[in-house]
């Protein structure tokens, strides 16, 4: 089968095969089907768009690129949990660490930076010494004795999604509600849980921007997911700004360490205990959601679950002195404030720019891989706030000076000061 006719097809809109799909996948994987041929089925695949039964084989097949993890020496309930991208988004950071100390076992296989979105690994990577690839025994024995373990794929754990993923995020065929779904669950379904809570992103900042596309998406994500046997459950939190202050690799964890130890924004912990109570309820750790979210809330107030993420770090060869003190992260070498122009009430009308711009001082963007993990911005103002002309509204954190003016020229196209208080956005809907 040639690889030229299966663009082809795609490009003129017809439904691809299981057999030409499989063999696009496989062959890409391998090295026999070239990027360039890879490159132009996505594109013809992204503006055609793939239908349901598309999407579950081309699910199916980079699952079986690899391997499953057998998570049957785990003893308790096991729930995995994951996004579908957002900007400052840490939420596994804060929830992780909180269900896992009301007692539920979580094995994670998380991502790198995707487009405007962050990665949870190279967050993770901001602590000296975290090791993110774990073999799979390692990756058991921890989340049977710690509770959580929060690991990049393994070689053969969906080597399919790491190839389309990188390239995906090279050739802007990223925002594809199917490429979307087959990543998520071809890594969830190689994860080996059966239970799986996705914390589907909605708005500007979110690779699905409307409330009727994300429900789409989750539609999809169910489905595919129970054809594979896992029960995948939604929940859909706001993403029309960035969640919490920071946005920027060692910047992030800092945060969620705050909100673990206690402290920490509003929003950022509001969010993490409703997912992390969602995955109490899924693991039937809770009779029903309150009680769920009361254990969930008793693990953040007992300090229980900044002692889940500081036993993960170790167990993972991490520096535990970053955890007790995080003003040991890795910072950017020069930091300067963007300052109001005038006084009035602050919107955010494009939290994807706020995420370009962090990607852009960190050197995450159009697949460059030139990571600066201390760069990155603090939201001195979030949506809605007052403030007066001269005031700081966000805090850059930069290596290189042309990164910076690259970057402040989108946060000045990303935010505005009106004189009117904006509708302000729920967290969770
Ligand atoms: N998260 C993933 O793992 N893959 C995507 O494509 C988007 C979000």
């Amino acid at each position: 089968m040639l690889s030229y006719d299966i663009i082809a097809r795609k490009r003129d809109g017809g439904q691809n095969t299981e057999e030409e799909i499989k063999s696009l996948v496989t062959g890409f994987t391998r090295g026999a089907v070239d990027e360039r041929q890879m490159s132009a089925w996505l594109m013809a695949a992204f503006i055609r768009g793939l239908d349901e039964e598309e999407t579950f084989i081309m699910t199916k097949a980079m699952l079986d690129t690899g391997s499953v993890v057998d998570l049957t020496k785990i003893s308790g309930p096991i729930v995995d949990k994951h996004s579908t991208g957002g900007v400052g988004d840490k939420v596994t950071l804060v929830a992780g660490p909180l269900a896992a100390a009301a007692g539920v076992k979580i094995p994670k296989l998380s991502g790198k930076a995707l487009g405007h979105t962050g990665g949870t690994l190279d967050k993770l990577s901001s602590i000296t010494g975290f090791r993110t690839s774990l073999y799979q025994e390692e990756l058991i024995n921890q989340v049977q004795n710690v509770g959580l373990a929060i690991a990049a794929q393994t070689a053969d754990i969906v080597p399919a999604d790491k190839k389309i993923y990188a390239l995906r995020d090279l050739t802007a065929t990223v925002e594809s509600l199917s490429f979307i779904v087959s990543s998520i669950i071809s890594k969830k379904a190689a994860g080996g849980a059966k239970n799986i809570i996705i914390d589907v992103k909605v708005g500007t900042g979110a690779f699905m921007p409307t409330m009727a596309r994300a429900r789409d998406l989750a539609g999809a994500l169910t489905r595919t997911g129970a054809r594979l046997g896992l029960t995948v459950k939604c929940i859909f939190t706001d993403m029309n700004q960035p969640i919490g202050r920071a946005v920027g690799n060692s910047l992030e964890v800092a945060e969620a360490i705050e909100t673990l130890a206690g402290d920490g924004p509003e929003d950022l912990r509001e969010v993490a205990l409703a997912v992390a109570a969602e995955m109490v309820l899924a693991a039937l750790r809770a009779s029903d959601i309150s009680r769920a979210r009361e254990r969930v809330e008793e693990a953040l107030v007992s300090g229980e679950g900044l002692g889940v993420f500081k036993r993960m770090v170790e167990a993972q060869g991490g520096d535990v002195r970053l955890v007790d003190d995080p003003s040991r992260l890795p910072r950017a070498a020069n930091s300067r404030a963007l300052k109001a122009e005038r006084a009035g009430f602050l919107a955010v009308k494009d939290c994807r720019k706020i995420g370009l711009a962090a990607a852009t001082l960190i050197g995450h963007r159009g697949g460059s891989i030139a990571a600066d993990i201390g760069a990155g911005l603090v939201l001195q103002a979030k949506h809605g706030d007052e403030v007066r002309e001269g005031d700081d509204l966000v805090e850059i954190y930069f290596g290189a000076e042309d990164r910076r003016i690259e970057a402040e020229a989108l946060l000045r196209q990303a935010i505005e000061i009106g004189p009117e208080r904006p509708q302000l956005f729920p967290l969770v809907y």
